[in-house]
């Protein structure tokens, strides 16, 4: 019998094994994580998990009957070390092996505390990152009224932490080590508009490049370009690393992350990976992406098991993403440079207002603010050329540009 093998047990993993099962792979299936939880979803760990809100069982993306009813073999709570290409076998921690005739990583990223030079005092009681519910668990446990919380970082995770750190009830400062957080990759405009929520809702967001974290005299201090200051819990949001060191073993080509084709499959054609360590061709966009977002953890995992079927399709779509804080509600398509110009369709002080980024007329990404089922309309957009005062112009319907 056929065996499908998969390495990993996030989102893109349990999402490669229900579309195998939908379409009609009746072989062996096993699924592989060094996590003991059955696979989940992890945005509700910044957010409604975080507050207290979201069960588990809500963001468990199947739960333990259906990989039951589906005849996937669960290999919870263990790594596996390496893959041998010759046998076509997996290697787990637990000296076992899964011999596999196609196989497919889905290893996602760890959270970074600094790659080869570590944030000094990244270890410290106090000091958190967040990747897993176990992180999640311990830094909710600590994010108490009036605790004084430090977040190093001011990307997505760093700032929606803060938002809601912020609704618990914590003192919030945010070391930004740019003056407006997110411009480098959304430019100037929406940055400033982040940066003036989280201000509006007594989120200190500062610009300064932290150095390191100590303990002195019982509390947190963390050590920045601009000074240092107390805290009681810090959480380091500096980045996700790809977790690319299984796919090494296999002596795959590697770039930024496991490099695979429009089908996804790798350059052993027996191995495919999908989301966030896959490094595909979009071609779409006619390059290749690397991209850590849950829509695409979903869609890479159903195009691999489409190419697994031998159906022909390829990663043709552009990259979705949505983030919430406070009152603020976003979901962005598609992929525009920080250089490109970026237009706001009705007014940002309402709250409420589309964005969008073009290289000269053409739309290169669009996103939707507090505004909702839109968000196909602006897909269809992308890639097109409009006039910067056709896309303001609200006299004009959406659909319509
Ligand atoms: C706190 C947080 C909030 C987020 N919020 C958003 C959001 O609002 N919007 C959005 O679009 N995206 C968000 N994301 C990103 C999104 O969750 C990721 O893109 C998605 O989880 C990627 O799925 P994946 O399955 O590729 O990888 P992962 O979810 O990282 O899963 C990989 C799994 O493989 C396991 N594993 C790794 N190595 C091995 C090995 N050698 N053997 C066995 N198992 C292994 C890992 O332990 C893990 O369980 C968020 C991420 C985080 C951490």
């Amino acid at each position: 019998m056929e065996s499908i093998v998969i390495a990993g047990g996030g989102l893109a993993a349990a999402t490669v094994a229900s579309e195998l099962r939908e379409r009609g792979y009746a072989g062996a299936l096993t699924l592989i994580s060094e996590e003991a939880e059955l696979p989940y979803e992890r945005p509700p760990l910044s957010k409604g998990f975080l507050q207290g809100k979201d069960d588990p069982a809500s963001f468990t993306v199947h739960d333990g009957p259906w990989y039951e009813r589906h005849d996937v073999a669960l290999r919870l709570g263990v790594a596996a070390i390496s893959i041998e290409t010759a046998s076509q076998q997996v290697l787990l921690a637990d000296g076992s092996a899964v011999d596999y005739d196609q196989l497919v990583l889905a290893t996602g990223s760890r959270a970074s505390v600094g790659g080869q030079n570590p944030m000094p005092g990244y270890d410290l009681p106090g000091v958190h990152v967040l990747r897993t519910v176990a992180d999640a668990k311990s830094l909710r446990a600590e994010l108490t009224e009036g605790a004084q919380v430090a977040v190093i970082g001011s990307g997505w995770i760093g700032m929606e932490v803060a938002a809601t750190a912020r609704q618990r009830g914590a003192r919030i400062t945010v070391y930004s080590p740019s003056e407006v957080p997110l411009a480098k990759v959304f430019g100037e405009r929406f940055g400033h508009y982040l940066l003036e929520l989280h201000q509006r809702h007594g989120v200190d967001v500062r610009t300064a490049r932290a150095q390191g974290i100590e303990q002195v005299d019982g509390h947190l201090q963390v050590l920045s370009d601009a000074g240092s200051s107390r805290a009681d819990v810090v959480l380091l949001a500096i980045g996700a690393r790809p977790n690319l060191q299984l796919a090494q073993t296999a002596g795959l080509e590697v770039g930024s992350g496991v490099v695979v084709d429009a089908s996804l499959r790798s350059s052993n054609s027996k191995i495919l990976a999908v989301g966030d360590i896959a490094q595909a061709f979009n071609t779409r966009l006619q390059r290749q992406l690397r991209v850590e977002h849950w829509d695409n953890a979903i869609r890479q995992a159903k195009l691999a098991a489409a190419t697994l079927m031998g159906v022909e399709e390829s990663y043709d779509w552009l990259p979705y993403f949505f983030t919430d804080q406070f009152d603020l509600g976003m979901e962005y398509v598609g992929h525009n440079s920080p250089d490109d110009a970026s237009v706001v369709r009705g007014s940002i002080e309402s709250g409420e207002f589309l964005l969008f980024w073009q290289d000269g007329q053409r739309i290169t990404a669009a996103a939707n603010v507090n505004i909702w089922d839109v968000n196909d309309t602006l897909r269809g957009l992308v890639g097109r050329e409009i006039a910067a005062d056709r896309l303001t112009d609200q006299a004009m319907e959406l659909k319509d540009l």
